[in-house]
């Protein structure tokens, strides 16, 4: 697993902004000069340090000569992983994150810790408080991630939070990145305003889409998961008028002890009544932040709603949706499922059981989680002989 952020061991000696700031990386000792003072030189192995950067990260324990401590952050082994258009954040305190990753396809910017839902199992649990220090970050970082980056993702919190702010911010990245495709994690309640789902399509983003949880067919039970009263109502109506205004959506299902026995009766329900969704994904518990704490309410081996699983992904592509199953070890679900099988598991965060060793399919499988291998995931992982 990726160390995505952390503390540099020394950081530079000339003064730096209170709050946090970010660098564009470059490897590159032969870049045009004109180009080097607004990028960061990576010294990660012996060379000549080329001058005229606006400032230097030396990786622990690579030698060089003649780097001017006044302007040079000395980073840990543990981020040897930093390459050429990497974007870090680095704070006066020596803080430092990971925000762009240029050889990813997993790369996503965190908006806002701030959520009007408290999901049982969210992954980042929500933090009240002005945070809004991260959405002008994230109109920083995209002036400085690369214009052919293929894919870029949105996520929080609850992104919309910000209002106005956030469709400013998705015009933004149309205007600096228009050939990334943009994938926003939203609770969808904020698109119940017509107003603001209006003022979100108005942008015209060429390749956007938003992914929105569904937990049930039943409003009580999805209410009880994301534990808002009144969410279902909202998250359904903002799916309505994304929908009206020509938007993307894909419903996003996270598959736990309490929601693998209606998904049969959801994906019916999405059949009947959401067909024009652009996609349904049927996604593995991530055991990490709230997940945690509620482990006993929400872990189900998977292998234990594998019938479920199969039943509504028939049920979905009988009626032409779409249909992708996320973050599920490819032993652990039925063949039929296999159509609708994607690998997924962001790269920084994926690990393979011992047990996974002989398996012939390794290359086709999705794998674990860092934290679900870490807790035991289940005892039914059967290598492919
Ligand atoms: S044994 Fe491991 S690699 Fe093979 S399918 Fe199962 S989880 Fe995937």
């Amino acid at each position: 697993m990726l160390t995505l952020s952390g503390r540099v061991i020394k950081k530079q000696s000339a003064v730096v902004p209170t709050g946090p700031r970010l660098y564009s990386l470059s490897t590159n000792a032969n870049l045009p000069l004109a180009l080097r003072s607004k990028k960061t030189f990576l010294i990660k192995e012996p060379v000549a340090v080329p001058k005229g950067f606006g400032h230097y990260f030396h990786l622990e324990g690579v030698e060089v000569t003649s780097v001017d401590p006044e302007n040079t952050t000395l980073l840990g082994k543990e981020f040897s992983y930093f390459g050429n258009d990497d974007v870090v954040s680095l704070s006066a305190d020596g803080r430092i994150r990971s925000i762009y990753r240029a050889d990813s396809n997993h790369n996503s910017i965190l908006l806002t810790e701030q959520c009007n839902n408290y999901c049982l199992m969210c992954s980042q649990p929500p933090k009240r408080g002005d945070d809004s220090w991260l959405l002008r970050e994230a109109f920083e970082a995209i002036r400085l991630i690369p214009r052919e980056t293929k894919v870029l993702g949105f996520t929080g919190g609850e992104p919309t939070i910000f209002g106005q702010e956030f469709i400013n911010l998705v015009q933004h990245t149309k205007n600096w990145l228009p050939h990334t495709s943009l994938h926003i994690l939203s609770n969808g309640r904020s698109f119940a305003d017509e107003n603001f789902a209006y003022e979100y399509a108005k942008v015209q983003h060429p390749d956007v889409m938003v992914g929105i949880p569904v937990y049930s067919a039943d409003p009580t039970i999805h209410d009880y998961v994301v534990q808002a009263e009144g969410a279902y109502d909202e998250t359904i109506r903002g799916i309505l008028n994304l929908k009206r205004f020509g938007q993307k959506v894909e419903i996003r299902v996270v598959l736990h002890k309490q929601t693998y026995k209606g998904l049969p009766e959801l994906a019916n329900f999405i059949a009947r009544n959401l067909l024009f969704v652009d996609q349904v994904a049927l996604m593995g518990l991530e055991h990490t932040g709230f997940t945690r704490a509620n482990i006993d309410a929400l872990w189900i081996d998977p292998i234990e709603y594998k019938e479920q699983l199969s039943e509504a992904v028939r049920i979905l592509s009988n009626y032409s949706i779409h249909t992708a199953v996320y973050n599920h070890p490819l032993c652990l679900v039925n063949p039929d499922v296999y159509p609708a099988y994607v690998k997924s598991i962001s790269d920084w965060k994926n690990e393979y059981a011992n047990e996974c060793g002989p398996c012939t399919k390794k290359n086709d499988c999705g794998g674990f989680f860092s934290s679900g291998i870490q807790n035991g995931y289940s005892q039914s992982i059967k290598p492919f002989l």
